[in-house]
């Protein structure tokens, strides 16, 4: 093992380093270099995380709803005071730019807004009077520890999609971050302790596919939220599923927006560069692919070049428009998909490869890229490339263009661009995707809304935050009652009835 500092799980209250002697490097993308080693969980860290969640879960689940807002107001304050310093933690493990990191934060932060205000979520409802002197009423519960593993691309936003309602419902949680950029976990323990989450209620536990297995297969644990690609997601599904656990997990994604000629075609041309290049393209809901409805291709290709000879890409601490990627590995895989384009007939209109930045050559760079007329049976259109790639495709009308996005395997996010409401109300009612945008190119809902995809982007059947993330970490329970007054019911072996 490396002399370079180690981050350690947390685990009922405090920083435990890893003895397992199983390591991962954590790199700063920028610099292209290993920063920071994170210790990876054998069988007996995954018990003891676990065991520690089941120990602290009976006094959470019944302190009072007032102390478990409370502490997340007080987390919600610490968080927006102390942003900055989770943001260069982001930066510096994930590559983004630094206003980037902070708009994640944002994002994250609105959810623990709406956990602030669970208590109207958890309220169930009351029939007085069912049958005569009989009441029935239905309450939520918490269902126990719940198993959070989340993505390399959003390092706080995803864990805050779920912690906050997992816990404000009552529950206890562990947290497997990715091993690429766990650090932002760490920070988020020590401020939910400083807000008075009691120790052993938020857990970080580091690792890859064993800790993973150990949250899907462990006895205490009652359910397992998970983000990341599509291929893993299904295995978690399966194996999560299969083991008794209630599942929600969040895969892969292939966006399109479609672009109809009446469009404005530079805001089109503003959106496609935000929302393809915004974080080097590693966004679950980035656009990756635009549907052009001809004839605009031309006209919007080059009001994209101009716009993307413009963007400004480099070290995300200093002023720039986008980071390096990840990994090395991970960009040379999104730069072969540039090689695989050419080869399938593609045009190369803005290559990527081989940029010059005012940074450290040796940071995992990969320049804005922009391939024309790909075809739909090539690689580049049909995976999930999760890099700086945009790819144009060409058809004929709107029906071509809703046809083909219908036919792709994810359903996370798309968007039409159109000045016809009528088109976009069609759009909306016709398209199997589970996040639309209509004039808007990155539509993830607001934290009172529920996110989450249709098809290979979703598995299992509720979505994260709102109130279908409540309902995820609770479950009801119905009761009747009947008190009686003065004296006893009599025999009846029928249903009552009036
Ligand atoms: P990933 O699937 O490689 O890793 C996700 C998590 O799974 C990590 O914690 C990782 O440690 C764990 N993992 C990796 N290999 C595993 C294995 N063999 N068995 C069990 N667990 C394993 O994903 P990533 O590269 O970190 O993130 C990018 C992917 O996440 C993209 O596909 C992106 O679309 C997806 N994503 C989806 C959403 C969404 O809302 N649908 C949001 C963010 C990211």
């Amino acid at each position: 093992m490396s002399d370079l500092p180690l981050i350690p799980h947390w685990i009922n209250g405090a920083p435990v380093p890893s003895t397992s002697g199983r390591t991962a490097p954590v790199f700063d993308p920028a610099l292209g270099v290993a920063t920071k080693n994170v210790g990876l969980a054998n069988r007996a860290e995954i018990d003891a995380a676990i065991e520690s969640a089941a120990l602290a879960f009976p006094a959470w689940r019944d302190a009072s709803l007032a102390k478990r807002t409370q502490v997340m107001f007080a987390f919600r304050e610490l968080l927006n005071s102390r942003k900055g310093e989770l943001a260069e933690i982001i930066t510096s493990e994930h590559g983004k730019v630094l206003s980037d990191a902070l708009g994640e934060i944002t994002r994250g932060q609105e959810v623990v807004e709406f956990a602030c205000g669970i208590q109207d979520l958890l309220k169930g409802f009351y029939s007085e009077n069912a049958s005569t002197n009989v009441d029935v009423y239905t309450v939520r519960q918490p269902i126990g520890v719940v198993g959070v593993i989340s993505p390399f691309n959003f390092p706080a936003m995803v864990p805050l999609w779920f912690v906050p309602v997992a816990i404000a419902a009552g529950n206890t949680v562990v947290l497997k971050p990715s091993e690429k950029d766990p650090s932002a976990a760490i920070w988020l323990a020590q401020i939910l302790k400083e807000a008075g989450l009691p120790d052993g209620v938020f857990t970080v536990l580091n690792g890859d596919k064993e800790a993973v297995d150990g949250l899907l297969t462990h006895p205490d644990v009652a359910a397992v939220s998970f983000v990341g690609s599509t291929p893993i997601a299904k295995y978690v599904y399966e194996t999560g599923a299969a083991n008794g656990k209630r599942v929600q997990a969040l895969g892969g994604a292939k966006n399109h927006m479609l672009v109809l000629p009446d469009a404005d075609l530079d805001l089109v041309a503003d959106s496609a560069i935000n929302a393809g290049f915004g974080s080097a393209g590693e966004r679950c809901m980035a656009i990756s692919v635009v549907v052009a409805v001809e004839p605009v291709a031309d006209v919007l290709i080059d009001k994209l070049t101009e716009r993307m000879a413009k963007l400004v890409v480099g070290d995300g601490r200093r002023s720039c428009d986008m980071g390096p990627l990840v990994t090395e590995a991970h960009r040379d895989k999104v730069a072969s998909y540039i090689d695989v384009a050419a080869k399938d007939g593609a045009t190369v209109v803005v290559d990527g490869r081989g940029i010059e930045v005012d940074a450290d050559a040796a940071g995992f760079w990969l320049g804005p890229t922009l391939l024309d007329r790909v075809p739909t049976s090539s690689t580049v259109y049909t995976e999930e490339i999760f890099g700086p790639v945009l790819s144009i495709v060409r058809v004929a009308s709107y029906d071509e263009g809703v046809n083909l996005i219908n036919s792709g395997a994810f359903g996370n996010g798309t968007a039409i661009f159109t000045n016809d409401g009528g088109a976009a109300r069609r759009f909306q009612n016709e398209i199997q995707v589970g996040m639309v945008g209509i004039n808007v190119p990155i539509p993830v809902p607001v934290a009172y809304h529920s996110f989450g995809g249709w098809k290979q982007s979703l598995f299992g059947d509720t979505k994260v935050h709102g109130i279908e993330g409540v309902h995820f970490y609770t479950r009801a329970k119905a009761v009747t009652s009947r008190w009686l007054d003065p004296s006893h019911g009599g025999i009846n072996l029928g249903f009552p009835q009036n």
